[in-house]
């Protein structure tokens, strides 16, 4: 049965949300072999074997907000926060374009106040200018104003993550506090729409309580979103978080194969987007990242920040590459890319296929 699935959305047919869960609910080894052979398929077809790299930037740990599964949280008291000076994330960001990366991330805690955006928009310009605008900005930095939102565009960001976590309203109020509020964040992904971003969100896999046809509602979101880019990982407890103290026990193969079935079932429904083999598949398997990208992943986002801060950014416990450089760690994942047959798009933003069709379409719709 579930092969028919497959054969379906190799032959180009759009699957539904009972057909999404029931791929996510595949166990056995060979099924999931060959889920993940799909979707690797599919990949090829829609976006290549070219892994796009992004130098990622942990800017600060500083956050206003206490999502109840983070160790950046607000409350999370036995961490000493940090904020990167506008020097310091210049000389990562021309390290990322000296490694040919073509584009970076700059991301953090959540701030809104006007020294925090007026911070990034001069930086976000800065990495423009220095770059003779040859590097690509993706920003996540959370919640903003629209209009905040509009200025960092304008000062040379083209793209924004910002994950929903849980598409389920309800999942979403149970791992926050009172005061995060589902609709904003909702309203935030639809003002960076409107503003002219490529768009990426996305949620965690294996949250306390979450069920197959909550993860299967997740995929449906983004396809109803219409998103260029998914960032989708493991939640993977922290002792020093109410939801990570409630629930510290995991499987570790559990959870990633459940993080790559996500990635796998998403690459089948939403075809030529952007989708990230993130850090926290790592956490679970030294070859996690690997493991996403033949699972149907294709962006990678190597640290390209100083060491001396990342042990402050753990955002989950065992975070990999804590003392790596950026020249190593880039070492080691070229030689780990090319075993598994991945090339890698060097002096490229990198952005979706997706990104641009819709572009295309949006162009042909106006009546002239
Ligand atoms: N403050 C910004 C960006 C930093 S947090 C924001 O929230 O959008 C980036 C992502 O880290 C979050 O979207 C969340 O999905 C992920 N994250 C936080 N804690 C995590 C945990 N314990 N396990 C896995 N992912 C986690
Ligand atoms: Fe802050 Fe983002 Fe962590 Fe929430 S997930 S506490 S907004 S850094």
């Amino acid at each position: 049965m579930y092969q028919k699935l497959l054969q379906k959305a190799l032959a180009g047919h759009r699957l539904v949300r009972s057909e999404y869960r029931e791929l996510l609910a595949l166990e056995k080894p060979a099924e999931l072999a060959a889920l993940f052979q799909a979707a690797y398929q599919l990949k090829l077809r829609t976006v290549g074997n070219r892994v796009r790299l992004r130098g990622l930037i942990e800017v600060a740990n500083y956050c206003a907000k206490n999502c109840c599964y983070c160790g950046i949280r607000r409350d999370n008291h036995a961490i000493r926060r940090y904020q990167l000076s506008a020097a310091e994330i210049l000389e990562a960001a021309v390290l990322a374009d000296r490694f040919g990366y073509g584009s970076v991330v700059l991301q953090a805690g959540e701030r809104e106040d006007d020294e925090w955006v007026g911070f990034i928009t001069e930086v976000v310009r800065r990495i423009k200018a220095d770059s003779s605008g040859r590097l690509g900005i993706t920003l996540s930095l959370g919640e903003q104003r629209e209009a905040v939102y509009r200025q960092w565009f304008e000062a040379g960001a083209h793209r924004y993550l910002l994950r929903i976590e849980s598409s389920v309203p309800e999942l979403y109020r149970r791992i926050h506090p009172p005061d995060h509020d589902y609709r904003r964040r909702l309203e935030c992904l639809r003002s960076l729409r409107r503003v002219g971003y490529q768009v990426g969100t996305g949620t965690m896999s294996d949250l306390p309580g979450q069920t197959l046809d909550d993860l299967a509602s997740d995929i449906a979101f983004f396809r109803e979103l219409d998103v260029d880019m998914i960032g989708m990982g493991p939640y993977i407890p922290h002792p020093d978080t109410p939801l990570g103290a409630a629930h510290p026990d995991f499987d570790a193969e559990k959870k990633l194969t459940l993080a790559l079935k996500m990635i796998a079932v998403t690459r089948l429904a939403l075809l030529d987007v952007n989708i990230a083999a993130t850090t926290a598949l790592q956490t679970l398997a030294a070859d996690g990242r690997e493991r996403g990208l033949l699972a149907g992943a294709n962006v990678i986002m190597p640290n390209v920040g100083e060491v001396a801060h990342r042990k402050d950014y753990l955002l989950y416990t065992n975070k990999p590459g804590l003392d790596e450089n950026a020249a190593v760690s880039r070492g080691k994942l070229e030689a780990s890319l090319h075993a598994i047959g991945e090339e890698i798009a060097y002096e490229d933003w990198g952005d979706s296929p997706h990104f641009a069709a819709r572009r295309r379409a949006e162009r042909e719709s106006v009546p002239s």
